[in-house]
């Protein structure tokens, strides 16, 4: 290997090695007038969808709001997420207010490997309880597939990690999971109007599990 080739490639690690993003497929370095295309080092990299914002609260019990936990619990992931190596993009980090669409339009344009939205639920009926997960049934059959394949590993993680009651992996016409591209999910990690799970929402060493729960679930998907 010459100094020419061998200068190449420790840019390359060095940027990798900052956390640079390597994207697309190939990275053209132009030196002496000639294009070298090196492959693409695959780094997962998943979108966290934390539900409601700004004005939009979501489910509330008093002043308990689902869209704080919804934001708490994404930022607990993307610390686990990005423990295990891969690279973690919310589509809102305040308590701001972001439209469905624009959601999907963050999910689309950043193409990830997969798109989780974070959830919690109420009910009219205080003893609903437990957490269910949503993957939407889509013209593209192998994204139907893959996103009930993910709904399924995280949702196995949430419960051992929570020893919740699981509701299941249902099917769901949400837009976020319908008119996103990639694998997409919908989960509703408990109910707010049940009071045992709200104890439990209010504390972050809960969430954290739900979190935990979480990562887990994508690892498992993304390796098996
Ligand atoms: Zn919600």
């Amino acid at each position: 290997m010459n100094r020419f080739f061998l200068s190449v490639f420790f840019l390359f690690f060095s940027l990798q090695l900052k956390g640079f993003e390597i994207l697309p497929e190939t990275v053209t370095i132009y030196s002496h007038h000639k294009e070298i295309a090196i492959p693409h080092l695959p780094k997962p990299l998943v979108i966290l969808d934390p539900g409601h914002g700004g004005t939009d609260e979501g489910a509330k019990v008093r002043r308990f709001l689902e869209k704080q936990i919804t934001l708490k619990t994404c930022f607990l992931a993307k610390r686990h997420l990005e423990s295990l190596g891969y690279k973690v993009i919310l589509t809102r980090s305040k308590d701001t207010y972001l439209s469905l669409a624009q959601r999907v339009v963050i999910g689309n344009r950043r193409r990830p490997s997969i798109f989780i939205s974070v959830h919690f639920n109420a009910s009219i009926s205080p003893s609903a309880r437990g957490i269910e997960i949503f993957y939407h049934n889509s013209k593209d059959k192998s994204r139907t597939l893959f996103s009930k394949k993910l709904a399924n590993c995280i949702l196995f993680e949430l419960c051992d990690q929570t020893t919740a009651h699981s509701r299941g992996v249902k099917q769901g016409k949400f837009q976020v999971i319908r008119d996103t591209q990639v694998p997409s999910i919908l989960v509703e990690g408990g109910f707010l109007t049940n009071i045992e799970e709200r104890n439990l929402l209010k504390t972050n060493q809960y969430l954290n599990k739900i979190a935990k729960g979480i990562a887990q679930g994508v690892e498992k998907y993304l390796k098996s």
